[in-house]
């Protein structure tokens, strides 16, 4: 085995968890090798600078509160931006339900409203997370798996028909191009408490008037500035199929016949992915049951060009949240002016993603075009497909992120992230402080810091 393989930590992906863990320990004097499937670093935070204006495909806000990413982006002189005129389409987007368009000033009042009286202005995409963050008994984050809010494990339909709020209501406030499962009835409440906790801290920490930052030229670009910042260069194309692990060397086998060897690996792989690698002995147990059974979010991104302002012509926004397969329909703006609609972004959630996902991209680019004609013919002839991007069948992710199902909190979540002999696990699924980018890094230094902590 040629030296270069040998080393006293293997970190497997090169994400923002993989990079993490790996800064961390070299910081310490530990010689770490990070190993990539794919030819560059981000895994997760992707951005397309193949399709100009460094569109993002992952990971795009950074919370005020997120130190860890802020931190490292900082150290790094990696500029940070005000996201918030790139997040104006939360603001202004019009809501289509079945063939009609419905402008967000006419939906209090309109006949297809169901909300309850002091809710009638809640918009139909702002409905559960304003609910769950009104109605969050966690003091913070980090009281998530506290036993006392173990009651909590149930589905958000269950939480929801207990506030006394019909299935109408549900099915507005929580089933349209859902986020977190394929419907109410899938998700833990649990979880999107800690969802909201996280989120009121980002809120409270935020400048004035700003909802947060994201990376000036890309999100990828803090990824890239990490692995740049490492003393070993990160191997690329080294897609990991097996990992041995013994009492002093764990063996990781690559795809191509590549073999490295440390007494402690990192895996930070996503468990969607994990599930198909051969681990020996085997994961048993609670993990075992966590790798198999945690659900992965499906979503479905479609990137457009645009020949004409069509929205100046029809007079509504031009950003939609639609209860169809093109689902919440973004127009970006990723140029030097803020009010400059660059192009747009659809993206398909949950079971509208799995709708997507099983056409060819063009035919699936053609029927999310044909969807907005439909709604608006001023649309019509104006849109052009550009490329997709599904996360639901990218063989790196098999999805966006990680949710829990009712009673998976409970069941799960304390002893998923456990050693598994020199085996330690970290990434999104396994921060719970936080959630996404932050959480991945969360997890990233906890298990750092378990190396480190072994060795004294
Ligand atoms: C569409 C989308 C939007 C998002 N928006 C936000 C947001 O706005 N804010 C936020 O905080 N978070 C957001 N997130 C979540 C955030 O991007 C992720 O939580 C975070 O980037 C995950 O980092 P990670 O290191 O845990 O996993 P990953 O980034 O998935 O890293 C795992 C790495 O392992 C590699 N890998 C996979 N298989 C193998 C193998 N067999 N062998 C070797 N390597 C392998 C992958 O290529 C990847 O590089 C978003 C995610 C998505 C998908």
């Amino acid at each position: 085995m040629p030296a270069d393989n040998h080393h006293d930590v293997i970190v497997i992906g090169a994400g923002l968890a993989g990079l993490t863990a790996a800064l961390e320990l070299e910081a310490a004097g530990v010689d770490v090798r990070v190993i990539e499937a794919q030819n560059r670093v981000g895994g997760r935070v992707h951005s397309m600078r193949q399709l100009g204006n460094n569109k993002e495909a992952g990971g795009t806000y950074i919370g005020a509160g997120y130190a860890r990413l802020i931190g490292v982006a900082e150290r790094l002189g990696v500029e940070l931006v005000d996201v918030t005129p790139m997040l104006e389409f939360f603001r202004e987007q019009d809501f289509v339900l079945g063939n009609e368009i419905i402008r967000q000033s006419e939906w209090a009042d309109h006949a297809s409203n169901p909300f309850p009286e002091q809710d009638r202005e809640l918009l139909p995409w702002n409905y559960h997370r304003v609910l769950t963050m009104r109605e969050c008994p966690l003091e913070s984050p980090d009281e998530w798996l506290d036993p006392k809010h173990a009651i909590h494990d149930i589905s958000m339909r269950d939480w929801m028909h207990g506030l006394g709020l019909s299935d109408e209501i549900i099915r507005i406030g929580y089933g349209i191009n859902v986020s977190f499962g394929d419907d109410a009835t899938d998700v833990s409440t649990l979880l999107m408490f800690l969802r909201a906790a996280f989120s009121l801290e980002q809120r409270a920490v935020a400048p004035q008037g700003s909802l947060g930052f994201t990376a000036k030229d890309g999100v990828q670009r803090i990824p890239e500035a990490m692995a740049g910042a490492l003393t070993n260069e990160v191997h690329f194309e080294k897609a990991v199929t097996a990992i041995t692990t013994g009492n002093n060397k764990t063996e990781v086998r690559c795809a191509d016949g590549t073999v490295y060897e440390a007494p402690d690996v990192i895996c930070s792989l996503p468990f969607s992915v994990l599930k198909d690698l051969h681990v020996d002995p085997p994961l048993a147990g609670t993990q075992a049951q966590a790798v198999k059974s945690v659900p992965y979010q499906s979503m479905t991104q479609v990137y457009l060009a645009h020949k004409s302002e069509f929205w100046k012509e029809d007079g509504y926004a031009a950003s939609m949240y639609t209860d169809g397969v093109a689902g919440m329909v973004i127009a970006a703006r990723n140029g030097e002016d803020p009010d400059e609609v660059t192009s747009f972004t659809t993206w398909a959630m949950g079971p509208n993603a799995h709708r997507l996902d099983a056409l060819p991209d063009a035919d699936a680019g053609r029927r999310v075009i044909a969807e907005i004609e439909a709604i608006r013919p001023a649309a019509k002839d104006q849109l052009e497909f550009i490329e997709l991007k599904s996360w639901g069948t990218d063989p790196h992710a098999l999805g966006g992120w990680a949710y829990f199902r009712p009673g998976q909190v409970n069941e799960l979540a304390a002893d998923m992230s456990v050693a598994h002999g020199r085996i330690r696990f970290c990434g999104e699924h396994l921060g719970f402080k936080s959630r996404g980018m932050e959480a991945a890094m969360e997890s990233a230094e906890r298990v750092a810091r378990e190396i480190l902590l072994r060795g004294q």
